[in-house]
């Protein structure tokens, strides 16, 4: 299971809701490889997240109640340090103001090559991979293959949507890096010139991304490692470092990082569309899902899937 199923997974049982699960295990699964990255304030129009006020609590909760669970920490909260160079303050500076709830600080001139940065909070790390194997192993006993006539979500990732099932998409692959830099600070995730570079504890980090279009498989490239590498120097600042693993996912992409959820013609549910930012909207969204798939009213307009049509 992925995100989507495993937060699915989840909200279920809080409620005492049965369910089963199955799943292919595809290589190209995004939250395979993601870094669980959740910035506040993103891209190069430095705009906080979509509806980031309700999904942030709810996905910081849900961690914590899931750690309790799994016994191990999954929700790393950290500052994430945007590095805003001298092209790019003139429109990072102008959107300030609109993103200042999640703004700690602003320092213009203090790190060579720099123009700026800004530290923001409310971000950190989901531990994407322990989770998901965590959420398995914890639901093992309810995998089975479906039985006829039961209702059935479908959360298939990139799989899906490449499957045609909503029609258009706009899936994009992506390249990351694991390596080793036990001189760097594990203290802030940094973000800057395109890329990000995540600590994951004792020395290590996860670094990324590329975004492209087509081939979507999960084959790293040398071209893909070379632009990380790229990122890595930028952001941790010398060349200190060893590659561990190099991988690549696809990410779940229908409009923007604005997940979908709601009804097929075939009476089918999917729950899909997480794009970049599964960490953050995986947890709300199914909890959103899973109340209605129990009744509770209709689906949110802004998630419902009928708005695609
Ligand atoms: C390189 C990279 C870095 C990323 N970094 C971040 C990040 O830092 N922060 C963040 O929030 N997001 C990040 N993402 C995006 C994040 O990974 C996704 O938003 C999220 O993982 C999507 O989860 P999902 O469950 O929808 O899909 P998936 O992870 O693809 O899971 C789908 C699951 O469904 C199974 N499946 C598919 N079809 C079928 C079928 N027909 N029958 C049975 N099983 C099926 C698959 O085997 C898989 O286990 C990144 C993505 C990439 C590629």
């Amino acid at each position: 299971m992925g995100l989507a199923g495993c937060c699915l997974a989840w909200q279920r049982h809080f409620r005492g809701q049965a369910f089963s699960w199955e799943d292919a295990g595809f290589a190209r699964a995004s939250s395979r490889v993601a870094a669980g990255l959740i910035n506040p304030v993103t891209g190069q129009n430095f705009s906080p997240s979509w509806r980031l006020g309700e999904f942030l609590p709810e996905a910081c909760e849900f961690y914590g109640r899931v750690a309790e669970l799994l016994g191990r920490r999954i929700w790393h909260p950290l500052p994430v340090w945007r590095l805003v160079g001298e092209k790019e303050w003139a429109k990072v500076s102008g959107k300030l103001e609109a993103a200042s709830p999640w703004i700690e600080s602003v320092t213009e001139d203090a790190l060579p090559g720099w123009r700026a940065v800004v530290v923001l909070r409310g971000g950190g790390r989901v531990a994407t991979r322990e989770f998901c194997e965590g959420t398995q192993r914890f639901f093992e006993a309810a995998r089975r293959d479906l039985a006829e006539g039961e209702d059935e979500v479908m959360c298939e990732g990139a799989a899906g949507l490449i499957a045609g099932r909503l029609g258009k998409h706009r899936c994009a692959k992506g390249e990351i890096l694991t390596v080793r830099a036990p001189a760097w600070s594990q203290e802030r995730i940094s973000i800057g010139g395109g890329g990000w570079l995540v600590p994951l504890g004792e020395g290590m980090f996860k670094a990324g991304s590329t975004y492209v279009w087509e081939p979507l498989d999960a084959l790293p490239t040398v071209a893909g490692r070379e632009r990380i590498e790229g990122i890595l120097r930028l952001l941790g600042g010398d060349d200190q470092f060893e590659v561990i693993v190099h991988e690549a996912g696809i990410r779940p992409i229908v409009r923007k990082s604005q997940p979908v959820i709601g009804q097929l013609d075939d009476a089918r549910v999917v729950f899909n569309g997480l794009g970049s930012k599964g960490s953050l909207y995986a947890p709300g969204v199914a909890a959103r899902l899973n109340a209605w798939l129990e009744g509770g009213g209709s689906i949110d307009p802004e998630l419902d899937l009928a708005g695609l049509r």
